[in-house]
């Protein structure tokens, strides 16, 4: 992997999720560059522009890059991919199947063609589908291409677990595997506070109830948005991600 002095990390969509991964990844120093992209492409400017200015308050080096020039993403190490549209109240995932598979193959040809190398996490939903489109559509090997669900999932399970239990969120480790969407498998055996077993701390019934309220998360924050999905949560999961991969952390997260 390029050194931190190189590296080059583009985020594309700089909607709600690509604006915050932005702004997280720039706080926490992860490339020398992070390119911002979107067919908005002032939009795109101007939260770069911001993020730059945000920079003098906030102390960080990364220089942020608005623009909505595929070719400027060339050379990249690795992309966040958050382009294409959010849920509306009554939606479920598969219901922004087409648009956002028009999106994502589109930018699946830039990212082959200008960052051979790269690797590339995906946002979109609907995830499992977006994933491998673009994976099939790059030709990467499936070890470069990734989807961000399992990171977000667990931490929502985590935080319906430590208001049921009164712990400290930081003190949970909770685990949910399966596809992002209803049919996902929040797994309460593998449940710990503290080290703790879940099944120790609270009966089965609580623990129905709180994976069900992880499955429908998303749904619960688009219910009370009215417009838009989750992005806070979201693209910390992404940044926590791309952190690990960039400074091979070598810990084991879910994808
Ligand atoms: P948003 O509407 O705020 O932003 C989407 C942005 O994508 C817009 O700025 C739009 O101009 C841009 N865009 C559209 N087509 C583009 C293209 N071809 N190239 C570059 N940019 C393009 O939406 P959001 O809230 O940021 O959500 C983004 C996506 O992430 C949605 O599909 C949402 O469902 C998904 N999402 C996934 C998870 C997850 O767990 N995997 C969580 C939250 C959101």
């Amino acid at each position: 992997m390029t050194s931190i002095a190189q590296r080059k990390l583009t985020v594309v969509g700089a909607g709600y999720v690509g604006m915050t991964c932005a702004q997280l990844a720039a706080q926490k120093d992860l490339a020398a560059e992070i390119c911002l992209i979107d067919i908005q492409e002032g939009r795109a400017k101007g939260i770069a522009l911001d993020l730059d200015q945000m920079a003098a308050v906030e102390g960080f080096g990364t220089r942020v890059v608005g623009t909505g020039d595929p070719a400027a993403t060339a050379g990249s190490d690795l992309f966040i991919v958050t382009a294409g549209l959010p849920r509306k109240p009554g939606m479920s995932r598969s219901d922004l199947l087409e648009t956002n598979g028009k999106i994502v193959a589109s930018i699946a040809d830039y990212v082959r063609d200008g960052s051979p190398d790269a690797i590339v996490i995906v946002v979109t939903n609907p995830l499992d589908i977006m994933v491998h489109l673009m994976r099939a559509r790059t030709g990467f090997p499936a070890r470069r291409v990734v989807g961000m669900a399992g990171v977000l999932d667990s931490a929502r399970f985590s935080w319906f677990i430590a208001e049921a239990t009164g712990a400290n969120v930081q003190d949970v480790d909770a685990m949910v595997l399966g596809a992002h969407g209803d049919s996902m498998v929040p797994l309460a055996h593998f449940c710990t506070v503290n080290g703790v077993q879940l099944e120790h701390l609270t009966d089965r019934a609580t623990i129905a109830v709180l994976a069900d309220r992880t499955r429908k998360g998303g749904g619960e924050i688009v219910g009370l948005l009215k417009t838009g999905s989750a992005f806070y949560a979201p693209a910390a999961a992404s940044v926590a991600m791309a952190r690990l991969i960039l400074n091979d952390g070598r810990r084991l997260l879910l994808c």
